[in-house]
């Protein structure tokens, strides 16, 4: 898919308060620092589009991006702060909840891990939810340009094998590098092909 436009919309931390036109929504999600704005940034090819997480304030909130007047790329809350707070920490698991569960255009949401960590619990906890929920998703394995092809194929299998024992089939997997740019055309590709459907 080509990237021909990508806008920011709107920021908020009520799904009822994101746009309502009614295109199709791909949102990301992911434990702090896993480099959610980097990919984001990377696939809209804008340097700045996604701010990270060190930006004030942003943290809480979920970001619309209208790409191609098509479709939009929703920026969620990164989840699991330990520094955040009990109070904190609730709220935004409410509004992350909220949102996946009451969007109604959200048409797929796109978990990133970090490829060089084991399996981690909040993680699996947060897919596991998600599959009881019916929400549909994938794994993006971000950062792969830190470590070497034999120990991401080791991670990666080692991901799927903990997935197993759960689950009868596996979401799809994508492996990127916004460093590298690796894993673009893969994951557009993906989006492209929901949308065409
Ligand atoms: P966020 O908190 O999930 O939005 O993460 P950021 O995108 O801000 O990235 C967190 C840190 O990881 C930053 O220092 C990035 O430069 C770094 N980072 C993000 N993606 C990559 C990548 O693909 N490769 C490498 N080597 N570093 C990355």
């Amino acid at each position: 898919m080509l990237i021909k436009s990508a806008q920011f919309i709107i920021s908020n931390s009520d799904y009822r308060k994101c746009p309502q036109d009614n295109r199709p929504e791909y949102a990301f999600i992911g434990r702090s620092n896993v480099g959610k704005s980097s990919l984001i940034n990377m696939l809209t090819n804008r340097k700045g589009l996604a701010m990270t997480s060190s930006t004030p304030g942003k943290t809480m909130l979920i970001n619309h991006f209208l790409i191609n007047d098509e479709w939009y790329l929703v920026d969620l809350p990164g989840y699991g702060y330990a520094r955040r707070g009990k109070e904190n920490r609730e709220r935004l698991q409410q509004i992350i909840e909220d949102y996946i569960l009451q969007r109604e255009s959200l048409t797929s949401l796109f978990v990133l891990v970090d490829s060089r960590h084991e399996p981690q619990k909040i993680d699996l906890a947060f897919m596991e939810w998600l599959g009881e929920n019916g929400v549909p998703f994938s794994i993006v394995f971000t950062k792969i340009d830190k470590l070497g092809p034999v120990r991401l194929k080791q991670n990666v299998e080692e991901y799927k094998q903990k997935l197993l024992e759960r689950w009868e089939e596996l979401p799809p997997v994508f492996v990127t590098s916004s460093e590298k740019r690796s894993g673009r055309e893969e994951l557009l590709d993906y989006i492209g092909q929901i949308n065409a459907s």
